[in-house]
């Protein structure tokens, strides 16, 4: 993982050098999404039941799905439906641009702070845990998009980012385009956690659409002895 930080790091050099930087939203030079652009974005105003991704004031599980849930929590920072978001998410995912996953963690980290003072969570987190790429893929692709959103949300916290617990075992078939019913069955048994799982954990990911991917990793993460899993996404749809 290192080795792949380190040459992303030099990938994004010679991009900014071949290609300068300049904003996915207003195309204005010297950053990839500006602040006029990132302040200008819709958020999500309330969390979602990470059962059935209905709003839910504080983001815990409607009364329908609390049983059977492993998430604690969902919240989502902004809809994905509007631009220029959804343009920098493709891009932090498919073109390498990782100078954007600072200004979008800044989004995440705002949206905690948010729900930090409305009081829906109040304790810390023991880590902070990226949603997986399979083995394959993270070579293939050399980062990890939801690994360059926790990296400033654990920072910012203080809260360990931990990438050595969740493991994709098994490689799916991207859930972009699947119905729901087939998400769950693609994603089911993927996930397997090394060793003792945290306590209390935060789980990040780019975008949540069924949330079957966070609730696989949550099921992995609850029977290995997580007590709480509170999942975290950029974007919701
Ligand atoms: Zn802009
Ligand atoms: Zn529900």
């Amino acid at each position: 993982m290192l080795q792949s930080r380190w040459a992303a790091k030099v990938r994004a050099r010679i991009l900014e050098t071949l290609f300068p930087s300049h904003c996915v939203g207003c195309a204005e030079r010297g950053s990839w999404l500006c602040a006029a652009c990132l302040s200008g974005l819709r958020q999500c105003g309330s969390g979602f039941c990470p059962g059935c991704l209905r709003p839910s004031t504080d983001g815990r599980p409607c009364l329908t799905c609390v049983a059977a849930c492993p998430l604690t929590q969902l919240f989502a920072a902004c809809p994905y439906r509007q631009n220029p978001l959804a343009r920098a998410v493709e891009s932090l995912k498919y073109t390498g641009v990782q100078a954007l996953a600072d200004p979008l963690a800044e989004l995440l980290i705002a949206h905690l702070e948010h729900f930090r003072y409305a009081g829906a969570w109040s304790k810390a987190f023991d880590a902070v845990i990226p949603v997986p790429l399979h083995r394959r893929r993270l070579l293939a692709r050399g980062y990890q998009q939801a690994a360059l959103l926790a990296v400033p949300v654990a920072q910012h916290f203080s809260w360990p980012l931990r990438e050595d617990v969740l493991f994709r075992v098994r490689a799916t078939r991207p859930q972009v385009g699947l119905p729901q019913r087939t998400r769950l069955k693609n994603v089911r048994g993927a996930f397997s956690v090394s060793g003792m799982a945290p306590r209390r954990v935060l789980l990040v990911d780019d975008v949540v659409t069924t949330a079957s991917t966070m609730r696989a990793c949550a099921q992995a993460l609850r029977d290995a002895g997580s007590h709480e899993v509170v999942a975290l996404a950029l974007a919701h749809g």
